[in-house]
């Protein structure tokens, strides 16, 4: 009886178990270059504020450009989301010509732009998801951040949002927004089928399901969607928790050591466990061709 007992519970608890996914925030928004970035990183917070989920932002001093784009960053931080570090100048570490000396002035750099704000917290994310292309600026760079008490800000699922933002603008600005309807429903295909293949890799990978960090970036698709996207989440089985959440779980205290280094925290523990098909770059705008085609888009 205590056995049969003790069956049921496992039972219940993995059958009661949904997905869980958090979201992050790359690179911010700069009002110098785009006459949208005050309504972008305002409708993107007033979302996540009605779902009540507090996020992490990842600012690169580059994108942002002066004053008042670290104030639409500082806003993140006033709302009770986190703050981190995603580099003075958005450089790519797997570039021959990036050393790691000058990448880690960059990481030195925006800390001192983004440590005074309320919501720092010392986590780096990584450009372009780029980790090294020799062994040398993988682990120069990896030290580096460790010494400075900096802990993962890797993602789980990477995608293509960034693409599907492209689009989004490129619609608008020819008058086609007879398209933006279908662009919407491609945009959240393509998450929820990255969100469902990440999620399989780690359970092949890892052996369970573990929680999730999303990569999107503060752009006019998400200030758009983003309230659908995390409805078409949920519909789909999945939870969505809170970035520092998602970040107490195991995979982000895991490092892979393969070169060139990088990518999804997943991708990378399933490459370095030698597990074939899997395409380089991870994610890549020709990959999403097939998906605009299926959604009828130009
Ligand atoms: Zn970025």
């Amino acid at each position: 009886m205590k056995k049969c007992l003790g069956l049921l519970l496992i039972f219940v608890t993995t059958m009661g178990q949904a997905k869980q996914l958090a979201l992050s925030f790359d690179d911010g928004v700069n009002p110098d270059l785009n006459s949208q970035a005050v309504q972008i990183n305002q409708q993107i917070l007033q979302q996540l504020k009605q779902h009540q989920l507090k996020s992490i932002i990842y600012p690169s001093v580059i994108k942002i450009g002066d004053y008042a784009g670290l104030q639409l960053v500082a806003e993140w931080g006033k709302q009770g989301h986190q703050i981190g570090n995603h580099s003075e100048l958005h450089l790519n570490l797997n570039k021959h010509y990036i050393s790691s000396q000058q990448y880690i002035a960059g990481i030195q750099r925006a800390e001192q732009v983004f440590r005074p704000l309320t919501g720092w917290t010392a986590r780096y994310r990584f450009p372009f998801l780029k980790e090294g292309n020799t062994l040398e600026k993988r682990d120069r760079v990896a030290a580096y951040l460790k010494q400075h008490h900096y802990q993962s800000g890797a993602v789980s699922i990477d995608a293509s949002d960034w693409f599907y933002n492209q689009k989004y603008i490129a619609y608008q600005k020819q008058g086609q927004t007879q398209y933006l309807k279908k662009l919407k429903q491609a945009y959240i295909a393509h998450l929820l089928d990255r969100a469902a293949y990440y999620d399989q890799l780690a359970i092949e990978t890892l052996s369970y399901s573990p929680k999730h960090v999303l990569l999107l970036h503060v752009n006019a698709i998400n200030a758009a969607f983003l309230n659908d996207v995390i409805q078409a989440f949920q519909a789909h089985d999945w939870q969505l928790i809170d970035s520092e959440q998602a970040y107490s779980d195991a995979l982000y205290q895991k490092h892979a050591k393969i070169l060139p280094a990088g990518e999804s925290i997943i991708w990378s523990l399933a490459k370095q466990k030698g597990h074939v098909n899997l395409r380089y770059p991870a994610e890549d705008a020709p990959y999403e061709q097939e998906n605009l085609k299926r959604f009828e888009l130009p």
